[in-house]
């Protein structure tokens, strides 16, 4: 990685990975449409999410909410109250700033948490402009989107773009756990669109106004504090550690830390312990990214969101530094309870052991898509010098394609015919595609850059005994592979 996120968002374009939303008018800051090779990655890593999650566990289960819902979820949930940035205006142009990023870049410190009094303070101690411009008192802006449901639009008929996919999951958990006959511990994951009027969008795909979150909601027995499945592989397992200690102190030491050490801190609790080892694993192990691109941030007491007692950010070391790409919080009773007073319904589950109804706890990995797929694209970007060419890494269940057929020639009828019909039987098992133009070379250059794990090249000989290249783009190795056993072979490779 070696390219900054402006140069990542022009590579996208080119390639037609991610393009400005109806750029012929100008685009929309903040927001973006996936072109043809960007829907492939960004589905694969759904998939990835979904096996892993939802397929591969008994105990979790998918439900797919609407976009918008009753307005009294977001009154429940304590987002119409809370769900807001501290904006600065300026007094002349009312040009609008977001006050904690704005603090963070004119003074080098952390502005996470800070409240209205903080910023205000600051600004006016360190005689804080904005193009020789004063500021007016800081104000909150909240970032849900309204519209009006229904052709009358006045303040009756307010509804709201959900921020978060989350919450539609609260209000169903009784109803799924019935009909689903799930018992506790068990999981609702949901894969969706969220919407928040940032007040400045920035970084390409890092932070928009509309992006889709892959989230799950774990519900646990309240009194049930051992995890029988935090196993001793997670209790061991270590990564890089930013304390909320060395945030608080300024600090920005980062220690190598295992889940064991910050169990025995009491940072957290066994089943927030074992997601967020899970997610982790993820993130490495099936994902392919480095462990020194990431690290796990916990947040300071200030900083916590309105429903969260605990969270750990996983953070990827972005161009931009490391940033939040997903978080784990520990959200307690908080939703459920929040949906009880308000609707007054009883979202208790039936407990048999103890012969009582209960209000489960909630853990939730919550993962922005689109800062992953970012995230993903710096991590297996490289200008190879030595072959001249950009490679992307991916790794090749993830990659848009994984393999590319060309016929070495265009102009021989018989060559061109056999490619055709090995591209028409390899599409059926794998994604993948046909490319006739320019050189074989240029070829291999376009499918590196594109992360194509093999290059499927069929030449004179082919004709003759049957056979193709096979190359990896991992090493440019080529093998001679014999027709009937290609299939197999890629089978094999995946
Ligand atoms: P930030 O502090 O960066 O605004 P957040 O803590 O508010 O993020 P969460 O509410 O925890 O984010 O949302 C969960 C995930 O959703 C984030 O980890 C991130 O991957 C994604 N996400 C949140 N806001 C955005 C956004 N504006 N654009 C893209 N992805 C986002």
């Amino acid at each position: 990685m070696a390219l900054n996120v402006e140069e990542m968002s022009i590579f996208c374009k080119k390639k037609g990975f991610v393009f400005q939303s109806a750029e012929i008018y100008g685009g929309l800051s903040g927001f973006f449409d996936y072109g043809p090779l960007g829907v492939e990655l960004k589905n694969n890593l759904k998939q990835s999410w979904y096996k892993y999650i939802i397929t591969n566990r008994p105990n979790v289960v998918a439900q797919d909410g609407s976009i918008i819902t009753n307005p009294k979820v977001w009154k429940a949930s304590g987002h119409l109250d809370n769900f807001a940035d501290l904006v600065l205006t300026t007094k002349k142009t009312k040009t609008k700033i977001r006050a904690d990023h704005f603090i963070e870049e004119k003074l080098k410190i952390s502005a996470e948490g800070l409240k209205a009094i903080d910023i205000n303070k600051l600004v006016k101690e360190n005689n804080l402009t904005y193009n020789g411009e004063d500021f007016e008192e800081v104000k909150d802006f909240n970032l849900m989107f309204s519209t009006h449901v229904g052709p009358a639009a006045d303040s009756s008929n307010v509804a709201y773009l959900r921020p978060e996919t989350c919450q539609s999951i609260f209000p169903n958990f009784k109803l799924i756990a019935e009909v689903c006959r799930q018992k506790l511990p068990f999981g609702i994951g949901q894969i969706g669109k969220a919407f928040r009027n940032e007040i400045s969008p920035r970084d390409f795909l890092f932070r928009q106004r509309e992006f889709e979150q892959m989230e799950l909601e774990f519900f646990t027995h309240p009194e049930e504090t051992t995890c029988v499945d935090l196993v001793n592989k997670h209790k061991q397992l270590k990564f890089q550690f930013f304390s909320a200690k060395a945030q608080d102190a300024n600090s920005d030491a980062v220690e190598m830390a295992s889940i064991s050490e910050l169990l025995e801190k009491g940072l957290l609790s066994e089943w927030h312990a074992y997601w967020l080892a899970e997610m982790y694993f993820w993130y490495v192990e099936e994902l392919g990214i480095k462990k020194e691109n990431i690290r796990v941030r916990e947040h300071t007491k200030k900083e916590l969101s309105h429903y969260s007692s605990a969270t750990f950010d996983i953070d990827y070391k972005f161009p931009f530094g490391f940033k939040e790409v997903m978080g784990i919080a520990d959200r307690g009773q908080y939703d459920l309870q929040q949906h009880m007073k308000h609707s007054s319904q009883k979202l208790e589950l039936f407990d048999d052991a103890s012969g009582k109804s209960v209000v489960p706890r909630v853990i939730e990995p919550s993962q922005g898509l689109d800062r992953l797929f970012l995230a993903i694209l710096f991590e297996a970007y490289e200008d190879d010098k030595e072959r001249g060419n950009i490679v992307l890494h991916l790794n090749q269940k993830l990659s848009p394609y994984y393999c590319a057929i060309f016929p070495l020639v265009k102009n021989k009828p018989e060559l061109l015919a056999k490619a055709e019909e090995i591209y028409d039987s390899l599409r059926k098992k794998f994604p993948c595609y046909f490319d006739v133009s320019g050189s074989v070379g240029r070829r291999y250059a376009r499918a590196d850059e594109i992360g194509v794990r093999y290059c499927i090249t069929v030449d004179f000989e082919s004709l003759e005994d049957n056979a193709v290249t096979l190359r990896d783009r991992e090493t440019t190795d080529q093998e001679r592979i014999s027709l009937e056993k290609l299939q197999a072979r890629l089978f094999e490779l995946r």
